[in-house]
């Protein structure tokens, strides 16, 4: 028995690359106050602690005013520590893709489920269970321990046009000094 919104409930409302492309921004557009987010393999890779971009990120989420939410099939050593880290609330052995996690969840959070969006990375826990409680639901791609760092890649982006330029000067001076020798 699938439940809820039937087979399209497996069906995210939406696909993104990664967890920071939901910014705050992004999130008011969406009309959401509040995530619940999936914590192996969406923030980080399995069992690793809460990494600086993941930190940030939820304080940015926090400094506007957005409220965040752990909804994990993992146990209690797993998820209190992180969720305790990033000064979130959480629902841990939810048994996703049922949907009580994410119905105690927007309980807690005290908001209709048109408030809330739902992140995850596996469609057959994730988007089920929240599509189930009729939440919407993005899914992204799994976190690549090689890409565990996306705002150093953005840094990277950011920075080229500086390191060109820094370039250029550094060869100006390099000149200027067979110049003048
Ligand atoms: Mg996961």
């Amino acid at each position: 028995m699938i439940g809820g919104r039937g087979i399209r409930a497996l069906y995210p409302d939406e696909t993104l690359p990664d967890v920071y492309l939901l910014t705050p921004e992004a999130l008011r557009l969406r009309g959401a106050e509040a995530v619940i987010f999936d914590i192996d393999n969406t923030l980080v890779t399995p069992n690793a602690p809460v990494t600086e971009p993941v930190a940030r990120y939820f304080q940015s989420l926090h400094e506007a005013g957005i409220r965040t939410f752990f909804v994990s099939n993992n146990g209690e050593e797993r998820v209190r520590p992180f969720a305790d880290a990033l000064e979130s609330g959480f629902f841990c052995h939810a048994g996703k893709p049922a949907g009580k996690g994410y119905v105690q969840a927007l309980k807690i959070l005290g908001l209709p489920k048109e408030k809330v969006i739902a992140v995850g990375d596996q469609l057959l826990t994730d988007i089920w269970g929240a599509g189930r409680a009729g939440i919407y639901s993005v899914l992204v791609d799994a976190v690549d321990p090689a890409h565990e760092q996306p705002f150093v890649r953005v840094k990277r982006v950011l920075e080229k046009p500086v390191r060109a330029v820094y370039r250029k000067s550094l060869k100006t001076v390099e000149n200027k000094g067979k110049r003048n020798s």
